[in-house]
């Protein structure tokens, strides 16, 4: 299913268990953060072949962090460069500010994007993200939830909906 977030920003949410995925088209680059699970392949090529998108057309992928439910179609996209934490300083894109939000996972991002915030598994619309999985930082994760409670943003699209 397709939402329309901003007219440069999507969110494709899928029946399977998995991510949900954004879509952002900003200079002419075709963004997506994350790539949900194996089990939404046909339903995520489905929704970009009705944005008039081929896989070929993504540049850049953003994976907020490297659950399996979250990363399994980065492959799909033979043309994008994929940032996460490990590169993530090296992103082409002025307009994203970054933050490391460790506790869900050791390496949880969140990215402030034009008024929205992609919160990843760290901040949900009725809750927060699990931390008593073996990759979690519980004990950072009060931390990075205030550093997300201090953004000025408006919308709240989070990895799961
Ligand atoms: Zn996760």
């Amino acid at each position: 299913m397709i939402n329309k977030i901003q007219p440069s920003v999507h969110q494709l949410h899928f029946k399977e268990f998995g991510s949900t995925v954004y879509l952002i088209q900003i200079d002419n680059q075709n963004i997506l953060i994350d790539t949900s699970s194996k089990e939404n392949q046909q339903e995520l090529l489905n929704d970009l072949k009705q944005l008039n998108l081929n896989p070929d057309d993504i540049n850049i992928i953003i994976i907020t962090h490297k659950h399996w439910d979250h990363n399994r179609n980065n492959n799909l996209f033979e043309n994008a460069k994929v940032f996460d934490f490990k590169n993530i300083d090296n992103l082409p894109l002025k307009q994203f500010k970054i933050f490391k939000v460790p506790g869900h996972s050791k390496d949880s991002l969140a990215f402030l994007y034009n008024g929205i915030l992609f919160s990843g598994d760290t901040l949900f619309h009725n809750g927060i993200g699990r931390t008593d999985l073996p990759e979690s930082e519980p004990e950072k994760m009060e931390e990075s939830l205030n550093k997300l409670k201090s953004l000025d943003y408006k919308i709240l699209c989070p990895g799961h909906i």
